[in-house]
């Protein structure tokens, strides 16, 4: 995580955002420098070794992510400590309910941490999350707190533990420079094996193939893609994708697949008025999008 660069995009965006966004992005420019301050000890007391950069190299255009053989440990203190900060600062800063924050406050991650298989959160990251949310009833949480708000807690946390080794990751993918692997590249998070929370558009350099990247908020890893394909299903008829953006907003636009019934929010670098400098804070931005994208009201413009 660039903090730099977070806060060159935070001033950027919030001159002009509405009071929702600024309150958005309030929560969680806190929310990353917790991750950050977190994930910087935590690396330096257990450091991450990545495989070798052939290894990784391989395994990028497989599509197998690293941490599922290479694993990320997680020690349970740690991340008990991690979830107590983040879960005080939900509380405190989320606008939740009344009966929700003292439900929250109830919970203790110590004992979460001892009973959740933070071994597996270390490998598959999205895989630790579904299990949790199935299994709930497991952590015997106050009946108050709904699972999705819970959740967010573990999941957070997370990202201190595995931004750093992500980075270490990503540091071992050469730019694609082989035309024939164009279309190769990985559709979930080569590192962490996550879906992709969003994508840029940019320039047509040697590091992004397509001029595309994807985005893991799991663990922070950027990665090459084409810029007509689907980041979910993979397709790349152009007959089933789509973009559209909201009148007043072209740098932020949906990638819209009939094929597989999905949406990709994506920021274009060309048309935002600052260069984008943090997909962490275009995430955030971009959640609009997904109220949109369910609110058939607007009147989106498609192209
Ligand atoms: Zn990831
Ligand atoms: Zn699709």
């Amino acid at each position: 995580m660039n903090r730099q660069a977070i806060d060159r995009a935070l001033e950027a965006y919030l001159s002009g955002a509405d009071e929702q966004t600024k309150m958005r992005l309030g929560f969680f420019s806190e929310l990353w420098r917790i991750q950050e301050e977190e994930g910087a000890a935590i690396a330096q007391a257990h450091p991450y070794d990545p495989p070798a950069a052939e290894e990784v190299e391989q395994r990028y255009w497989d599509g197998r992510a690293v941490f599922a053989d290479y694993p990320v440990r997680i020690d349970p203190d740690d991340f008990a400590r991690v979830c107590d900060r983040i879960a005080a600062h939900l509380g405190e800063h989320a606008g939740l309910e009344e009966e929700v924050v003292d439900a929250l406050a109830q919970v203790s991650w110590g004992d979460f941490s001892q009973v959740a298989d933070l071994k597996l959160a270390g490998a598959n990251p999205p895989e630790f999350v579904e299990q949790a949310l199935q299994a709930f009833e497991v952590f015997e949480v106050p009946a108050e707190l709904p699972a999705s708000v819970f959740m967010m807690v573990p999941a957070w946390a997370l990202r201190a533990f595995l931004d750093i080794p992500a980075s270490a990751v990503m540091a071992c993918v050469k730019p694609n420079t082989n035309d024939e692997r164009v279309h190769d590249n990985p559709l979930l998070c080569p590192a962490c094996g996550t879906p992709a929370t969003a994508s840029c558009v940019g320039e047509v350099t040697a590091t992004n193939g397509g001029g595309r990247t994807l985005y893991c908020s799991t663990c922070s890893a950027n990665w090459g893609f084409e810029r007509i394909r689907c980041a979910r299903c993979g397709t790349q008829n152009p007959n089933h994708l789509h973009w559209f953006h909201i009148e007043g907003d072209d740098a932020h636009r949906m990638q819209d697949c009939t094929e597989c019934m999905s949406y990709m929010r994506t920021v274009f670098e060309n048309d935002s008025p600052a260069p984008i400098t943090s997909m962490e804070v275009e995430d955030v931005v971009m959640v609009k999008l997904d109220a949109i994208a369910h609110d058939d009201r607007f009147n989106l413009k498609a192209e």
